[in-house]
């Protein structure tokens, strides 16, 4: 019998790296923002980045005038905080596209400074930016670049010393209360409402899975925003505290999957939370935790790795990490890629123009490379040559070569370029970079088994789906019918340029 339920939207599914039953999951935890609680990104990044320029100004600054920029950065991109560059880098951590403070690199300049470098994100030099969080941090420091190339911010400072400073109040930003004090305020204005994620989470809970929320997010601020999202989307009577078997806000993720730091109690009295040091054995039910560990947590659960499934939406804090120290099942949570996967479709019918174009240009290069070795052994007169063509035909046929793959690249030049400018005239798509998958893309195979747009699609898939990955393909496996390279590279002579 075929299900009567309609399937998700294409940019709403589940997609997965590594095989995974949700049935055998016997835990499922959430960060929550920007993962449970989704936020209008625009505003909330634009408030953030108000609170970190106006503390610059305040110290002396001269940089009220400026203003966020929303597509001037996305998730994925690296800072280069020793050259005070924006970066987007492949797979291999080849640097595909730079700014230089809010400025393009020409090609020239970009091999020049990154042709022998290869990106490893352990050196302190490059900032990875993780989390739809970083996006007001970027915008701001490649503005601030500008500005100290211009020789207006107090000196003396390098492209690192701006970096760290801007970082620092950045973190200050979110540390002090005036920024979430504000969204607490007005939570419509900063949260994109989703009914269906509360409904989700009741069905996993009703299946039988243990519900944990591991935010980093402060009591005081988690409270107010969980009560906001969820309360009014759950049955009669029901708040979101009852949904979640365990509660841990200020977790200090990632250290929380790699360290054992003290665990409190939550204690609220008469509006005021105060803290209350666990002692040791189970966590008590209903009560909110402060700090401690995912051992400990655990412990408590009596589950191993391989039975809890964490979601969140930080690509080092909450999937890399407790991927890594321990081994737990992840689902990274990329708002934007229902952006990125309704481009792409709409991008199909050029797409596939482009391939047809470069079917026809790789044997015109096929063609070419064989007559210029034949040309090459007559002249020198060594090894087997055909001797169909006398010499001056093999010089007009090659010249006439030459002129058709040049057309073809005039026009292969726009459709390839457009490729490079889905949903961000600067850096296109958050998983591609050039013809190849990014280096966020790279992190995304590598640190999440799943990874969907938000938490409500599991909605469609219910809590007894079996995910299974699809057989990766390689190089040498024999293309299939139509099938042609996605996004092919022709030479352009600019854009993205070939650092390997
Ligand atoms: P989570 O995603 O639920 O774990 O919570 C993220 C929390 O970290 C939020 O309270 C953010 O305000 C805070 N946060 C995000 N980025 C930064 C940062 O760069 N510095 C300090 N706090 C941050
Ligand atoms: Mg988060």
């Amino acid at each position: 019998m075929r299900s009567q339920t309609p399937g998700p939207p294409p940019e709403r599914g589940l997609f997965c790296n590594r095989t995974l039953n949700l049935r055998a999951i016997k835990a499922v935890g959430y960060d929550m923002d920007y993962t449970l609680i989704h936020y209008r990104v625009e505003a909330w990044e634009r408030r953030a980045y108000e609170h970190i320029r106006d503390r610059l100004v305040a110290q002396g600054w001269p940089v009220g005038d400026l203003q966020f920029d929303p597509a001037l950065a996305i998730r994925g991109l690296i800072i280069d905080t020793e050259k005070g560059n924006l970066l987007k880098a492949n797979r291999f951590g080849f640097v595909k596209k730079a700014l230089h403070g809010t400025r393009s690199m020409d090609f020239i300049t970009q091999r020049d400074e990154y042709s022998h470098t290869v990106i490893d994100l352990h050196e302190r030099r490059w900032v990875f930016l993780n989390t739809l969080f970083s996006l007001s941090e970027a915008c701001l420091y490649s503005q601030l670049v500008d500005r100290l190339d211009a020789g207006q911010l107090p000196g003396p400072m390098g492209y690192a010393d701006l970096y760290e400073h801007v970082r620092k109040n950045l973190d200050a930003t979110h540390m002090q209360g005036q920024l979430k004090a504000e969204i607490i305020a007005d939570p419509e204005r900063y949260v994109l409402d989703d009914p269906e994620t509360p409904l989700a989470l009741l069905d996993q809970k009703n299946a039988g899975k243990k519900l944990l929320l591991i935010t980093n997010s402060e009591w005081a601020y988690t409270e107010p925003m969980m009560h906001f999202a969820f309360d009014k989307h759950l049955p009669d009577g029901m708040t979101w505290r009852q949904l979640f078997d365990v509660v841990i806000v200020s977790a200090r993720k990632p250290e929380f999957f790699t360290t054992r730091s003290a665990l409190f109690e939550v204690v609220e009295t008469q509006g005021e939370a105060l803290l209350r040091p666990h002692s040791s054995g189970p966590f008590k039910s209903g009560t909110p935790y402060f700090g401690g560990s995912a051992l400990e947590l655990e412990r408590h659960l009596g589950m191993s790795g391989d039975e809890i499934l964490y979601v969140g939406d930080h690509m080092f804090g909450d999937v890399h990490v407790s991927k890594s120290a321990l081994r737990w099942r992840t689902a990274l949570i990329l708002r934007e890629l229902e952006d990125e996967v309704r481009a792409i479709a709409a991008f199909r019918p050029t797409e596939a123009r482009l391939g047809e174009r470069m079917v026809l240009k790789e044997k015109l290069e096929w063609e070419s490379c064989q007559l210029r070795l034949e040309l090459q052994r007559r002249r020198a007169n060594y090894g087997p040559r055909t001797d169909a063509l006398t010499e001056s035909e093999l010089v007009a046929r090659l010249g006439e070569l030459r002129e058709s793959l040049e057309g073809l690249d005039t026009e292969l030049g726009p459709m390839a370029r457009a490729a490079t400018e889905l949903s961000n005239p600067i850096w296109g798509l958050l998983t591609r970079a050039g013809n190849d998958k990014s280096h966020l893309a790279r992190q995304v195979e590598r640190y999440a088994d799943i990874y969907t747009s938000r938490v409500s699609n599991f909605l469609f898939a219910t809590p007894f789906v079996y995910l299974r990955s699809p057989r990766g393909s390689l190089p040498h496996d024999p293309s299939l019918p139509g099938g042609t390279p996605v996004f092919p590279a022709p030479d352009t002579g600019g854009g993205m340029a070939e650092a390997e």
